[in-house]
């Protein structure tokens, strides 16, 4: 059964360009950069010239790149980093982020840091105006995402930076979804943190980016050895790092492509789906405010119809399909996406959501196989409601 991959947005598939970068660094040359030898010195360059890579496309100096084991751990190194500083005693997040950002949150909150939380739109954003509504002279840390990975909503990240540093807090931006998608320099978007992870765009999987500007204090959480200029202990993962420069590498010389292509295959999917169920479902990735690699749609049914998402993600599995969405498995049961539920969808409505993320492997012909196998399951799953 041939295996048709939309959920891009979970993970990538390795480019086989970076396989190839990688393959010398997992084989031969497997010293350790903190090795004075030959062999620790040539994996040293490697690093190095990887750092100069995604310094060069985020525009920032190679030092303040520093090498992570992915998205969670930057996430958490930036959050916790500057609780342990001590510099004021709040932090503020969205209810739509990542756990990845909302878990470490709650954390430095059991701590005895201020959390709050901002109830973000019904497209999914945390607007300016409710930013400037919850920030106060005791905000040491403002975070909020780039691109949202479950609804591909984009926030407005220069004008929530701004705002931040209008009133003398830092502001971390987790830019997983977004890295290589567009052109990001950090003083664009004027931030002061960004984390990135390898694994999605078609890098390999735990390796990851902290961006972080120089002369910002904040404490490093990973501690060990005195690797990365003492910011992150640990042995670096040199096959990953090397990855990750050249999967940064090849997204930024195939941007314009890349984009173009994935944005034909969202619009042709868009239009299908439109097309053919119109009222009967609500799209909850928000049309021109949204990323060009995720469609989320819920499927709106009569009360005595349910379309269990789980189900239907196991349906389009035995098609060979890989789709997802944003429930997640707490204490045995599965709960709605807290993404949705905070854009204020119905937890039946959430519970019937499917995520398709695109990547630039996929075709149009992929997407028909798509439409048409989910029809099949859809009107199977509501004894022809769907049609
Ligand atoms: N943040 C966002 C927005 C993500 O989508 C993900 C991955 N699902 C992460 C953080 C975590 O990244 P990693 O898998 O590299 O730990």
């Amino acid at each position: 059964m041939k295996t048709v991959y939309f959920d891009n947005a979970a993970t990538t598939a390795l480019d086989p360009k970076v396989l190839e970068a990688m393959l010398p660094w997992l084989q031969t040359e497997y010293g350790n950069a903190s090795s004075i030898h030959h062999l620790g010195r040539k994996a040293q360059v490697a690093v190095e010239d990887s750092r100069e890579k995604i310094a060069h496309f985020l525009g920032c100096t190679s030092a303040e790149i520093i090498f992570t084991s992915g998205g969670t751990e930057s996430d958490n190194a930036v959050i916790q980093g500057v609780a342990e500083t001590g510099f004021r005693s709040e932090f503020i997040t969205s209810n739509a982020e990542h756990h990845a950002v909302l878990h470490p949150i709650e954390h430095v909150h059991s701590l005895g840091f201020q959390a709050r939380f901002i109830q973000v739109d019904e497209r999914g954003i945390c607007t300016p105006d409710a930013l400037k509504r919850h920030i106060s002279n005791d905000t040491a840390l403002v975070s909020l995402m780039h691109f949202n990975n479950e609804n591909g909503a984009v926030n407005p990240i220069n004008e929530l930076a701004a705002i931040a540093h209008s009133n003398g807090a830092l502001f971390h931006t987790d830019m997983v979804q977004s890295a290589g998608k567009v052109p990001f320099k950090v003083d664009d978007f004027d931030i002061d943190f960004a984390s990135i992870s390898g694994h999605k765009l078609y890098g390999p999987k735990g390796v990851g980016v902290l961006y972080a500007r120089a002369g910002v204090d904040w404490k490093p959480f990973m501690l060990g050895g005195s690797q990365e200029r003492r910011r992150r202990g640990g042995t670096l993962n040199v096959a990953g790092i090397v990855g990750l420069g050249k999967a940064i590498e090849l997204a930024d010389a195939e941007m314009n492509e890349r984009t173009a292509h994935i944005q034909t295959l969202k619009t042709h999917l868009e239009k299908q789906l439109s097309e053919r169920w119109g009222d009967n479902i609500q799209f909850n990735n928000p049309i021109g405010f949204d990323a060009y690699h995720i469609v989320n749609i819920s499927f709106l049914t009569p009360n005595d119809i349910t379309i269990d998402g789980e189900m239907l993600l196991l349906n389009l599995d035995i098609e060979g399909i890989c789709c997802s969405n944003g429930s997640a498995c707490t204490s045995g049961a599965v709960e709605p996406s807290h993404v949705l539920l905070a854009m204020g969808v119905s937890a039946k409505v959430a519970k019937s959501s499917l995520r398709i993320s695109l990547g630039k492997n996929n075709t149009v012909e992929e997407i028909d196989f798509l439409m048409e196998k989910l029809g099949k399951i859809l009107n199977r799953m509501t004894h022809g409601f769907f049609v």
